[in-house]
């Protein structure tokens, strides 16, 4: 996806403050993050969104579920950690690749 923003990072022509990264997903840090520790997974493989997924992508959603909590201790959140997939406009999406926000650090808050 050419005009894809995080296309572009995983491709290397934006940067981006990396936490993680293997040969099928990439973590970086939100460029406007929400809470002391803002960070997102995201696939690799181009899929705009979670409602765009099906079983060929399973693989890699549970890859990135099981690093979110490995990712978050790294990240210093040993007491805990809020994950947010935003999906379509209707969910407040406003980056159409798949990702996975994860957030802490500032303790609980309200949904
Ligand atoms: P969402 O509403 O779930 O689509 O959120 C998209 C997120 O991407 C927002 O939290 C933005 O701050 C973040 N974002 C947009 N562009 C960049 C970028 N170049 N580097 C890091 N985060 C970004
Ligand atoms: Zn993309």
């Amino acid at each position: 996806m050419s005009d894809c923003i995080f296309c572009k990072i995983i491709a290397g022509e934006i940067p981006c403050n990396k936490v993680y990264e293997d040969e099928d997903v990439l973590a970086f840090h939100d460029i406007h993050p929400v809470a002391p520790v803002h960070f997102m997974i995201i696939p690799k493989a181009h899929v705009a969104s979670l409602a765009d997924c099906d079983e060929s992508h399973a693989a890699v959603l549970g890859k990135i579920l099981l690093l979110a909590p490995r990712l978050a201790r790294e990240q210093g959140l040993d007491h805990g950690f809020r994950t947010v997939i935003n999906t379509g406009r209707g969910g407040g999406q406003e980056v159409f690749h798949l990702h996975v926000h994860v957030i802490g650090g500032a303790g609980p808050r309200p949904m």
